[in-house]
Protein backbone atom coordinates (compact mmCIF):
# COMPACT_ATOMS: atom_id res chain seq x y z
CA UNK A 1 0.00 0.00 0.00
CA UNK A 2 1.20 3.48 -0.87
CA UNK A 3 0.10 6.21 1.56
CA UNK A 4 0.00 9.71 0.07
CA UNK A 5 0.26 12.44 2.71
CA UNK A 6 -0.44 16.16 2.15
CA UNK A 7 2.04 18.37 4.01
CA UNK A 8 1.10 21.81 5.35
CA UNK A 9 -1.33 23.75 3.17
CA UNK A 10 -1.10 21.36 0.20
CA UNK A 11 -4.52 21.06 -1.43
CA UNK A 12 -6.28 17.69 -1.33
CA UNK A 13 -7.23 18.15 -5.02
CA UNK A 14 -3.61 17.39 -5.89
CA UNK A 15 -3.73 14.07 -4.02
CA UNK A 16 -7.03 13.10 -5.52
CA UNK A 17 -5.65 13.61 -9.02
CA UNK A 18 -2.74 11.28 -8.23
CA UNK A 19 -4.30 8.35 -6.37
CA UNK A 20 -5.78 6.48 -9.32
CA UNK A 21 -2.91 6.90 -11.80
CA UNK A 22 -0.39 5.88 -9.10
CA UNK A 23 -2.44 2.81 -8.28
CA UNK A 24 -2.56 1.73 -11.91
CA UNK A 25 1.19 2.35 -12.50
CA UNK A 26 2.32 0.49 -9.34
CA UNK A 27 -0.48 -2.09 -9.31
CA UNK A 28 -0.93 -1.42 -5.61
CA UNK A 29 -3.48 0.15 -3.31
CA UNK A 30 -2.95 3.92 -2.93
CA UNK A 31 -4.61 5.83 -0.08
CA UNK A 32 -4.73 9.47 1.00
CA UNK A 33 -3.33 9.91 4.50
CA UNK A 34 -3.92 12.53 7.17
CA UNK A 35 -2.46 15.98 6.74
CA UNK A 36 1.02 16.40 8.23
CA UNK A 37 2.09 19.73 9.68
CA UNK A 38 5.62 20.58 8.58
CA UNK A 39 7.83 19.91 11.61
CA UNK A 40 9.72 22.65 13.44
CA UNK A 41 13.11 23.14 11.92
CA UNK A 42 12.07 22.05 8.42
CA UNK A 43 11.40 25.65 7.28
CA UNK A 44 14.65 27.48 6.63
CA UNK A 45 13.62 31.15 6.82
CA UNK A 46 16.81 32.52 5.26
CA UNK A 47 16.17 30.44 2.11
CA UNK A 48 12.36 30.56 2.26
CA UNK A 49 12.40 26.82 1.55
CA UNK A 50 11.75 23.56 3.36
CA UNK A 51 14.57 21.09 3.88
CA UNK A 52 13.60 17.84 2.17
CA UNK A 53 15.34 15.49 4.64
CA UNK A 54 13.43 17.01 7.60
CA UNK A 55 10.11 16.39 5.90
CA UNK A 56 11.10 12.86 4.88
CA UNK A 57 11.82 11.87 8.46
CA UNK A 58 8.55 13.40 9.69
CA UNK A 59 6.39 11.32 7.32
CA UNK A 60 4.61 8.33 8.86
CA UNK A 61 6.83 5.24 8.52
CA UNK A 62 5.36 2.61 6.17
CA UNK A 63 4.06 -0.45 8.06
CA UNK A 64 5.03 -3.44 5.96
CA UNK A 65 8.10 -4.04 3.80
CA UNK A 66 6.06 -3.55 0.64
CA UNK A 67 4.48 -0.29 1.84
CA UNK A 68 5.57 3.22 0.91
CA UNK A 69 4.78 6.76 2.10
CA UNK A 70 4.79 9.72 -0.28
CA UNK A 71 4.57 13.27 1.08
CA UNK A 72 3.30 16.06 -1.15
CA UNK A 73 4.28 19.64 -0.41
CA UNK A 74 3.01 22.78 -2.12
CA UNK A 75 6.02 24.88 -1.15
CA UNK A 76 9.62 25.06 -2.28
CA UNK A 77 11.99 22.29 -1.26
CA UNK A 78 15.79 22.09 -1.12
CA UNK A 79 18.60 19.76 -0.13
CA UNK A 80 22.00 20.93 1.08
CA UNK A 81 24.24 21.80 -1.88
CA UNK A 82 21.32 22.33 -4.28
CA UNK A 83 19.26 25.47 -5.01
CA UNK A 84 16.09 23.42 -5.01
CA UNK A 85 14.87 19.86 -5.50
CA UNK A 86 11.67 18.57 -7.11
CA UNK A 87 11.71 15.72 -4.62
CA UNK A 88 13.77 13.37 -2.49
CA UNK A 89 13.49 9.70 -1.58
CA UNK A 90 14.93 7.25 0.90
CA UNK A 91 15.25 3.56 0.02
CA UNK A 92 15.97 2.60 3.64
CA UNK A 93 12.96 4.29 5.19
CA UNK A 94 10.77 3.68 2.07
CA UNK A 95 9.56 7.28 2.14
CA UNK A 96 9.60 10.02 -0.49
CA UNK A 97 8.57 13.65 -0.72
CA UNK A 98 7.83 15.87 -3.72
CA UNK A 99 7.22 19.58 -4.09
CA UNK A 100 4.66 20.68 -6.68
CA UNK A 101 5.31 24.42 -6.52
CA UNK A 102 7.81 24.55 -9.39
CA UNK A 103 5.59 22.30 -11.53
CA UNK A 104 3.11 25.10 -12.20
CA UNK A 105 3.45 27.21 -15.33
CA UNK A 106 2.50 30.27 -13.22
CA UNK A 107 5.72 29.83 -11.24
CA UNK A 108 7.57 30.87 -14.41
CA UNK A 109 5.16 33.68 -15.31
CA UNK A 110 3.29 31.60 -17.94
CA UNK A 111 -0.52 31.09 -18.06
CA UNK A 112 -1.81 28.23 -15.87
CA UNK A 113 -2.05 24.78 -17.46
CA UNK A 114 -3.73 22.36 -15.10
CA UNK A 115 -3.30 19.30 -17.32
CA UNK A 116 0.44 19.89 -17.59
CA UNK A 117 0.64 20.54 -13.84
CA UNK A 118 -1.00 17.20 -12.94
CA UNK A 119 1.11 15.33 -15.53
CA UNK A 120 4.28 16.76 -14.01
CA UNK A 121 3.13 16.00 -10.45
CA UNK A 122 2.42 12.38 -11.44
CA UNK A 123 5.85 12.01 -13.06
CA UNK A 124 7.63 13.40 -10.01
CA UNK A 125 5.58 11.16 -7.70
CA UNK A 126 6.30 8.01 -9.75
CA UNK A 127 9.99 8.96 -10.06
CA UNK A 128 10.54 9.44 -6.32
CA UNK A 129 8.52 6.33 -5.46
CA UNK A 130 10.66 4.46 -8.01
CA UNK A 131 13.72 5.46 -5.98
CA UNK A 132 12.13 4.05 -2.79
CA UNK A 133 12.03 0.65 -4.53
CA UNK A 134 15.75 0.94 -5.25
CA UNK A 135 15.59 2.13 -8.86
CA UNK A 136 18.34 4.50 -10.01
CA UNK A 137 18.30 6.99 -12.85
CA UNK A 138 17.61 5.64 -16.33
CA UNK A 139 19.38 6.72 -19.54
CA UNK A 140 16.13 6.46 -21.54
CA UNK A 141 14.84 10.08 -21.83
CA UNK A 142 11.24 8.82 -22.11
CA UNK A 143 11.41 6.71 -18.95
CA UNK A 144 9.97 8.19 -15.76
CA UNK A 145 13.25 7.31 -13.98
CA UNK A 146 15.23 9.61 -16.29
CA UNK A 147 16.81 12.43 -14.28
CA UNK A 148 15.03 15.77 -14.73
CA UNK A 149 17.43 18.66 -14.60
CA UNK A 150 14.79 21.04 -15.89
CA UNK A 151 11.05 20.91 -16.46
CA UNK A 152 11.58 20.37 -20.18
CA UNK A 153 13.25 17.05 -19.25
CA UNK A 154 10.18 16.26 -17.14
CA UNK A 155 7.84 17.19 -20.01
CA UNK A 156 9.77 15.02 -22.45
CA UNK A 157 9.51 11.86 -20.38
CA UNK A 158 6.43 9.77 -19.71
CA UNK A 159 4.85 8.84 -16.39
CA UNK A 160 5.66 5.13 -16.87
CA UNK A 161 8.71 2.94 -16.39
CA UNK A 162 10.63 1.76 -19.47
CA UNK A 163 10.68 -2.06 -19.94
CA UNK A 164 14.11 -2.33 -18.24
CA UNK A 165 13.06 -0.35 -15.16
CA UNK A 166 9.74 -2.22 -15.06
CA UNK A 167 11.66 -5.54 -14.87
CA UNK A 168 13.93 -4.20 -12.11
CA UNK A 169 10.93 -2.92 -10.20
CA UNK A 170 9.16 -6.27 -10.43
CA UNK A 171 12.30 -8.06 -9.18
CA UNK A 172 12.80 -5.69 -6.28
CA UNK A 173 9.20 -5.98 -5.17
CA UNK A 174 8.94 -9.75 -5.65
CA UNK A 175 10.25 -10.87 -2.19
CA UNK A 176 7.58 -8.81 -0.42
CA UNK A 177 4.53 -9.96 -2.35
ZN1 LIG B 1 15.83 10.84 -9.24
ZN1 LIG C 1 13.98 3.24 -17.37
Amino acid sequence: MILVVPIGITGRYILHALLEPLSSIFGDEVKAGERLQAPDGSWIASRRQYMASFLLSALPPPRGRSDRTLGILDADLFAPGLNFVFGQASVDSRRAVISVTRLREEYYGAPPNETLFFERALKEAVHELGHTYGLGHCPDPRCVMHFSNTLSDTDRKGSHFCPTCEVHLTHMRAPFR
